[in-house]
């Protein structure tokens, strides 16, 4: 075949990224929150977007769980436009910083929820309910009420609770931001190794640029409603340190980027370079 066209035929068949945004726009009132924001999101990929508050962060993932109507622009997942698709059919699962677990339904109830809105037979529910409790480490706790759970332990809940529905695309709103930090960081690599597991596309909203270059595959950079940079951590990590020892550069398109490690030595890299290898937690007991 003529080798233009095979390429051609190959082009063709690959899979179209499972988010995507095209031009995105929201206004309210005569605050512009996101101002043409585009990006795509490929399957299985940790992406992350970092930026200082109020610079359109949650109303970008909002908009992709369909909680937010764009002004303009569009929004794609799996190749679709789900512009006037309602939330509750775009197969996204969402977990924000404040749990906002049902304090009355015991962890059970609380991860059923959705596989009960949609219909799912007694049995089939029971057992994923299970495999979903299993998967965040928390098998026995189904009897367990909100309040009688850590806040590590009701952020996992909530985890197994987005994933229980099986969603295209996981979207994490600052979800350990109100975690003390030594549980924010066990709780980080326990999130990075559940996302791999899964190999679920994943969404991650945070303000912390240590916790956006350990976690993630990609990251966008956000300042006032437009992404600036959409890099590897690594990548990231070297154009900060080159902008920073450049003093023409102008401080506000600075990204930066620290790295957890950065402090006393270089930062370490993980084979594939993607992301910053972050010192093994402490030994002795496992943060709740
Ligand atoms: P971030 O998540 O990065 O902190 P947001 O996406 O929450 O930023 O907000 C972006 C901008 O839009 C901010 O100026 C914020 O005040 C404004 N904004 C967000 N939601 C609303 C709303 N419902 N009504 C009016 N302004 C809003």
């Amino acid at each position: 075949m003529d080798r233009a066209l095979e390429q051609g035929a190959a082009l063709s068949v690959a899979p179209p990224p499972d988010v995507e945004l095209r031009s995105l726009v929201k206004r309210y009132g005569e605050t512009l929150a996101l101002d043409g924001v585009s990006l795509a999101v490929h399957a299985g990929e940790f992406f992350t977007l970092l930026g200082p508050s109020g610079c359109g962060k949650t109303t970008t993932l909002r908009a992709v769980a369909g909680f937010v109507e764009p002004s303009a622009g569009d929004v794609l997942i799996k190749g679709s436009r789900v512009n006037d698709v309602p939330a509750h059919r775009r197969r996204v699962g969402m977990v924000f910083q404040h749990y906002a677990l049902f304090p009355h339904r015991t962890v059970f109830q609380n991860v059923a929820f959705g596989l009960r809105m949609a219909g799912v037979e007694r049995a089939q529910l029971e057992r994923r309910v299970g495999e979903a409790l299993e998967l965040v480490r928390l098998p026995a706790y189904g009897a367990r009420y909100p309040r009688e759970l850590s806040g590590g332990e009701q952020q996992r809940v909530a985890l197994a609770r987005a994933l229980v529905t099986r969603p295209a695309v996981l979207l994490l709103d600052e979800p350990l931001g109100a975690l003390d930090k030594q549980l924010r960081d066990h709780m980080q690599i326990e999130l990075k190794s559940l996302q791999r597991e899964v190999g679920i596309t994943t969404i991650y909203v945070t303000h912390d640029q240590e916790e956006a270059l350990s976690l993630s595959d990609r990251v966008a950079v956000m300042r006032d409603g437009r992404i600036l940079q959409v890099a590897g951590p690594k990548t990231l990590y070297a154009t900060s340190t080159r902008a920073r020892a450049r003093s023409s550069w102008p401080a506000s398109s600075e990204p930066r980027i620290s790295c957890p490690c950065a402090s006393s030595q270089a930062p370490r890299w993980s084979g594939d370079g993607r992301a910053c290898v972050r010192p093994p937690p402490r030994a002795g007991p496992a943060p709740r």
